[in-house]
C-alpha cells in the first residue's frame, strides 16, 4: 500500500484531523506553519519568469508561488486537506464563498459558455450573482427534472445547493448530474459539509464551500473553496491571480483547524438540530418544519444525517421571535459553535426579488436556525420561550 492510498483507506474522522498535515512529523514542527511572505526573494530572474510563465496558467510548479497572489503555502495545505476530504483531485481557496462563485462563472463565461441552469433556492446573493448577469452570465432558473431540457449547447455550469439554503430542499445529484450531460454540475455543499455528503461520489464534478460557515466552524473566519479536477483548478487558478480573490494564510490556518474537529461538531449538531426538529413539528407556533430526512428521503442514501440547519414557518410573527430569544444569537451566517437563527427574507434572500423569493418556498413566515454545541434542552429552552412571543 503506498502512503497515499493508505491515507485514503482511513475513516474520514481520522483523515479530517491529519489531511493537510502529513509532513508535520518530518518539519519538526505540530502546529501547520503560517507563511505570512507576499513575496519570495529569488536571484534567479530568468528562472522566475520560466515559473512565471506555467503559473500564469494556472498550473503549479514545484517551489515557493514567487508572489502572495500566485500562491501560498498555508492556504495550498488548506485546499490538499479539503479536496482531500471531498474526494477531488484538487481544490482552489478564495477570500469568500461568493469570490469562489465568481471565479466559477468567470471561468465558464472566459470559456466561452456563458449559460448557466441553476435550480432555486440558492443563497440570496448566489442567486442574485447569476439572476443580475454582473459577471456576463446568463441564467436558466428550473426544477431539477426540467434541468436536462434548458440545457443549450452555450451551457457552462449547472448549480445546485442541497440541502438548499434557507428552505433545506434536498435534490438527488445523482439523477441531476445524468441530466447534465457532459456540462459540469456545481454543487454547493456549505450546509451538508463532506462529513454528511460527498457530491464528488454522486456526480458532481466541482463542490463549492463557503468555508466562512462549518468549515472554519467558529464564526471567525472568511473563506470559500472550490474542490474540481485539475483542469478546471488551473482555469481557477488563473482567475485568481489576475483578480486577486485569494485566501489570507492566517484564514487558511484557521480552516486547516477547523477540519479537524468538523466531523464531531456536524455530528453533535445534527443530533440537537434533529431533536429539535422533531419538537418543533408539535409546537403550536411552528405550522412547518424544514428539515432533510422528517418527510421520507428523495436521495436516500446521499446524505449520511439532516445537518445542522433546521429552518421553520412560524404561525406568527417572526420578527418578534427573533427579538425574543436570549441564550441563541440572532445573526446571520450558519456553522458556528453557537446557536444563530436569522429571517431569511430580511436578511439572506433580502436581495432576491419577493415574487422569486416566494415561488421558491422562501416565504416570509420561515425562520432559519443554525444549530451549534450547546446543550438541547437550553436551546429548546430558549426557542419555546421565543416561539410564544410570536404573536
Ligand atoms: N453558499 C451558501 C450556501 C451560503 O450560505 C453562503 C453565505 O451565506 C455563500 C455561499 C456565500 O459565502 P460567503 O458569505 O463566504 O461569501
Amino acid at each position: 500500500m503506498t502512503t497515499s492510498s493508505r491515507a485514503q483507506a482511513r475513516a474520514f474522522a481520522t483523515r479530517a484531523v491529519h489531511a493537510g498535515r502529513e509532513d508535520l512529523t518530518d518539519l519538526g514542527v505540530h502546529a501547520i506553519p503560517i507563511d505570512l511572505s507576499t513575496t519570495y526573494p529569488s536571484r534567479d530572474s530568468l528562472g522566475e519568469a520560466a515559473r512565471l510563465d506555467i503559473m500564469g496558467t494556472g498550473e503549479q510548479v514545484p517551489g515557493l508561488p514567487l508572489y502572495g497572489r500566485l500562491g501560498n503555502p498555508t492556504v495550498a495545505r488548506f485546499e490538499a486537506a479539503l479536496a482531500e476530504l471531498e474526494g477531488c483531485e484538487s481544490a482552489v481557496a478564495f477570500a469568500s464563498g461568493m469570490a469562489a462563485l465568481t471565479a466559477c462563472i468567470q471561468a465558464v463565461v472566459t470559456a466561452g459558455k456563458p449559460h448557466v441552469v441553476a435550480v432555486r433556492p440558492l443563497y440570496g446573493t448566489s442567486d442574485h450573482l447569476l439572476d443580475s448577469g454582473l459577471l456576463g452570465s446568463t441564467v436558466t432558473w428550473a426544477q431539477p427534472h426540467e434541468v436536462a431540457a434548458a440545457i443549450r449547447p452555450d451551457t457552462g455550469l449547472v448549480i445546485v445547493e442541497t440541502p438548499a439554503n434557507p428552505t433545506l430542499a434536498e435534490v438527488d445529484l445523482r439523477a441531476l448530474s445524468e441530466a447534465c450531460g457532459p456540462v459540469p454540475l456545481l454543487a454547493d455543499n456549505t450546509f451538508a459539509t463532506p462529513v454528511l455528503q460527498r457530491p464528488a461520489e454522486h456526480g458532481a464534478g466541482i463542490v463549492l464551500h463557503s468555508a466562512t460557515k462549518f468549515l472554519g466552524g467558529h464564526g471567525d473566519v472568511m473563506g470559500g473553496v472550490v474542490a474540481c479536477d485539475e483542469q478546471f483548478a488551473r482555469a481557477l487558478r488563473q482567475l485568481r491571480f489576475v483578480t486577486g480573490a485569494v485566501l489570507h494564510p492566517l484564514a487558511a490556518y484557521l480552516l486547516v483547524r477547523g477540519l479537524s474537529t468538523l466531523p464531531i461538531r456536524l455530528t453533535t449538531s445534527s443530533a440537537t438540530a434533529a431533536e429539535l426538529a422533531d419538537r418543533l413539528t408539535r409546537h403550536p407556533k411552528v405550522s412547518k418544519v424544514h428539515y432533510p430526512g422528517l418527510e421520507p428521503r428523495r436521495p436516500a442514501d446521499q446524505m449520511t444525517s439532516g445537518g445542522a440547519m433546521v429552518s421553520v414557518e412560524i404561525d406568527g410573527d417572526p420578527h418578534s421571535v427573533i427579538g425574543a430569544v436570549r441564550l441563541i444569537t440572532p445573526a446571520v451566517s450558519l456553522g458556528s459553535t453557537d446557536t444563530l437563527i436569522q429571517h431569511p427574507a430580511s436578511i439572506s434572500h433580502h436581495i432576491v426579488a419577493p415574487e422569486d423569493r416566494a415561488a421558491s418556498g422562501v416565504n416570509d413566515r420561515l425562520l432559519r436556525i443554525s444549530v451549534g454545541l450547546e446543550d438541547v434542552e437550553d436551546l429548546w429552552d430558549d426557542l419555546d420561550h421565543a416561539l410564544k412571543a410570536a404573536d
